[in-house]
């Protein structure tokens, strides 16, 4: 079903019928836009997460507005009301305790519900831990993949970490506190600890921190430490080009030695590595030196 949205409908905000779902600030309250504090101050009534959370921006800005409670607790109840509400003509604003609704928050199913009974949607966009956290990390960001809490099933949880280290853009996931060192040494085990990463800790608020390089270096500033506060992780991408380069020099040397213990040239042995491996008959030949020239073979380049 197309919707058509009146074009001045900025000016006119908010509007009967529509329901707005208002993005609030993760931390710093004067992160919140005009627009959202518009909405909030003018809608019939406000559907929040936590009536108190809401209440703590209306103090803030010195508004009161009709608030009712709507959480996954509750949403299944109240949606039929806040439909007939709509319908009815009232403008409803969602709002979940932080961040943007819907973002593992409270918001999907009354907003598919309302399409549904073709009640035009507006969202006010607003802040969000994970898109926050992405840009701050400086790792690649035009592509990514937001998974938001790993699930607790150990099945799940090990085919999603996993992928995560199969990956190649970069990953963002939400953890609580109390579980974030047990998540760190989980990502160690499937990125190994050389992996870069970046533990953001309460964004936006006055101990903003930003921690780690690497996951060696994120369990490292933990250990011993109570962590409080919320937590949001940025990992980057495998870069399966880097790895497919790494060569195994070891390896290579034990081969080189071997194929001229068989009877082959150094010059023959070095081609015939060079080609199996996609290297230089170079490289090959400078691992002959750095192993010290124990062989007699006249090999000149
Ligand atoms: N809807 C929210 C959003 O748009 O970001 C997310 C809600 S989710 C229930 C809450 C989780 O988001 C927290 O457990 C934490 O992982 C992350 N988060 C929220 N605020 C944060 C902050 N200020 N700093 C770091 N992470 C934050």
């Amino acid at each position: 079903m197309n919707i058509k949205y009146s074009s001045s409908h900025k000016n006119t905000e908010p509007e009967n019928h529509v329901l707005y779902i208002v993005g609030t600030p993760i931390g710093n309250l004067n992160d919140i836009s005009s627009r959202a504090l518009n909405i909030l101050k003018n809608v019939s009534l406000i559907a929040c997460e936590d009536t108190r959370q809401t209440k703590k921006i209306m103090s803030k800005f010195e508004f009161t507005n009709n608030l009712i409670s709507f959480n996954k607790y509750n949403s299944f109840k109240k949606i039929p009301k806040i439909i007939e509400n709509l319908n009815s003509g009232q403008s409803i604003a969602l709002v979940s305790d932080a961040g943007m609704p819907s973002i593992c928050d409270p918001g999907e199913d009354l907003i598919k519900n309302a399409k549904f009974n073709g009640i035009n949607v507006i969202c006010i966009p607003g802040p969000c831990a994970a898109l926050t956290a992405l840009v701050s990390s400086g790792l690649p960001s035009s592509q990514f993949i937001f998974e938001g809490f790993l699930p607790k099933s150990k099945v799940e949880r090990k085919k999603l970490l996993l992928e995560i280290s199969n990956n190649e853009k970069t990953t963002i996931l939400y953890e609580s506190p109390l579980r974030l060192k047990n998540l760190l040494k989980e990502l160690k085990d499937y990125c190994g600890e050389e992996r870069e990463i970046q533990v953001f800790r309460e964004l936006t608020k006055k101990f903003e921190e930003h921690i780690g390089k690497n996951i060696k270096e994120a369990i490292s500033f933990f250990e011993g430490k109570e962590i409080l506060g919320e937590i949001t992780i940025v990992i980057k991408g495998r870069n399966k080009k880097i790895e497919n380069n790494k060569v195994d020099e070891k390896k290579l040397k034990r081969e080189l030695i071997e194929l001229i213990q068989a009877g082959l040239s150094l010059s023959s042995a070095s081609k015939y590595l060079a080609k199996k491996n996609t290297l230089s008959k170079k490289f090959i030949y400078n691992l002959y030196k750095d192993q010290g020239k124990f062989f007699n073979d006249d090999y000149s380049y």
